[in-house]
Order: C-alpha cells, then structure tokens, then sequence
C-alpha cells in the first residue's frame, strides 16, 4: 500500500513538474526574429495586426529592432497601418535618421521608437498607439492595473505616466524630438508599458508577437477595469505573484496566430 501511495505521488510529482515546465515555456517570447527577413515579415504583420485587432487606427506605430545590427531598427514610412507592405519598410539609426532615404522622412512621432531603443537595450519591439480605452487612465489620478490573467505582464505598482508637459509647456502634445523621446524612455523606465497624458500609450517587448499581444489586452484590461468601476466596490486586482505568474505562465503563441490567420496572406 505504501509502495502504491509513493507512486502515485510520484506520477503527481511528475506531472506538476511538467506542467510547469510547458506553461513556463508557453509563456516565453516567441519568434524573437534572427534575420532581417524575419523581423520585417514579422513587422508587416504586425502593422496589419494591430490594425485588424482596432489598436491601431490611421496613426500610430510599430518597429522593431535589426536583429543582426541592433544600432539600427525598421519602421514603415509615413503611412497607415492598414497599408503597409514590406516595401514600405525603412532602416533607422538610434537618433532615428532613415537610412538611405531623404531628411525627415518616416513618421512624426518616430523619436518614441528610437527613444526607448537607446534606453533599454533588452526591448527589440515599441508600439505607440492612441487607444481610447486607456486614454482615461492617463488623465485621472486612477492607475491603470492588473485585473485579469492576460494583464499581469503590466506588474502591479501601477502604469507609469508620461506628460510632455512636465518636460515643455504648450507643445502639441507629440513626442517630436529626441529630447521628447529620451523624457518618454526616462518614464517608461523598465516597465512594459508607459501611458501618455490626453495621447495614448507605448508598449515595448523583445519580440513583435509579444508585444502586439500585451497591446491588445492592455486595452482589454482598461475596458475591464473601467466596467468593474462603474459598478462599484472595491476590485480585485491582481496580487504582485499571481502578475508576475501569470506572466510567465500565458502563451502568446496562440492569440498571435489566430491575429495572423484573422489577416490572411498580404499581397
Ligand atoms: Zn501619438
């Protein structure tokens, strides 16, 4: 009986051991791209993505670091979303100057990309967006946190703030200028998510997939947390260890390639 019981805890053992080992592995970056191919293919369908899924609307946008030249990252030039194709692509350096093509060229709010970039050599991926869902968590003392298994990537001390105002006064709230860019990389910090005062937010990661996935739920976490306000009482957020295993534990793999089946084959 007692050799029966002893096997049977061990097959337990087992199989927690394993089960841990898969959802650890479930929740690592996926496709962190290796080759300039990679990232841009990557890229595309990131643009597209984020576009299908609503994050993205005619502005914002996202780049991704050159895996073979990490002083240098891609980027779509000045177009939407919507329309971007790999032909669209430019090559940027780290004072986000387009290689190989005019002055000024790309995106007005490019200095986010390149901002963030010189800050945290360990983020391969930004993505600036102007979701209306977490607009209201930047203009309110009310922090933006963790209230559901797809949000704990976010941590728990609460969304950090970036408001251009406290760096210069009247400016057309766009972050324009390496100077608006290094003052953006500065709140953002180490946290994977900064929101942007009455503007939006910026999401970085170390691959395209994980990245487009935490933008879509950071939205859909504003939009539960707003929900759960509005009807009262004190919320359940998430505990410090259940974000920080939940993180681990979430595939991305999956939401990504159900994104990417919902975009079907770009031309
Ligand atoms: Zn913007």
């Amino acid at each position: 009986m007692k050799l029966k019981t002893a096997i049977v805890c061990a097959l337990c053992a087992l199989s927690v051991a394993l089960f841990l080992a898969s959802t650890r592995a479930a929740g690592q970056a996926v496709n962190v791209a290796k080759t300039k191919d990679q990232a841009i293919d990557d890229l595309v369908y990131g643009n597209r993505i984020l576009s299908n899924e609503g994050i993205l609307d005619a502005f914002g946008h996202i780049s991704v670091r050159d895996p073979q030249d990490p002083t240098h990252f891609y980027m779509s030039r000045g177009i939407a979303p919507s329309q971007v194709t790999a032909k669209d692509i430019l090559k940027y350096d780290m004072q986000c100057n387009a290689v190989d093509a005019p002055p000024n060229t790309g995106y007005g709010e490019r200095f986010i990309h390149c901002g963030v970039f010189r800050a945290r050599p360990d983020v391969n991926v930004v993505i600036h967006a102007h979701s209306l869902p977490l607009i209201p968590f930047g203009l309110t003392k009310t922090p933006l946190r963790p209230l559901f298994l797809m949000a704990g990537w976010m941590g728990t001390d609460g969304v950090p703030i970036f408001d251009i105002r406290d760096v210069a006064p009247d400016t057309n709230i766009m972050v324009t200028s390496n100077m608006f860019g290094d003052a953006l990389a500065k709140v953002l910090g180490k946290n994977n998510i900064v929101l942007m005062r009455g503007h939006g937010e910026t999401v970085v990661g170390t691959s395209v997939q994980e990245a487009v996935v935490h933008a879509y739920y950071a939205v859909v976490n504003a939009q539960l947390q707003a929900d759960s306000m509005k009807l009262g009482g004190n919320i359940t957020y998430l505990t410090p260890g259940e974000a920080a295993n939940s993180a681990k534990s979430v595939g991305i793999g999956r939401p990504w390639d159900m994104f990417k089946a919902r975009v079907g084959k770009i031309e």
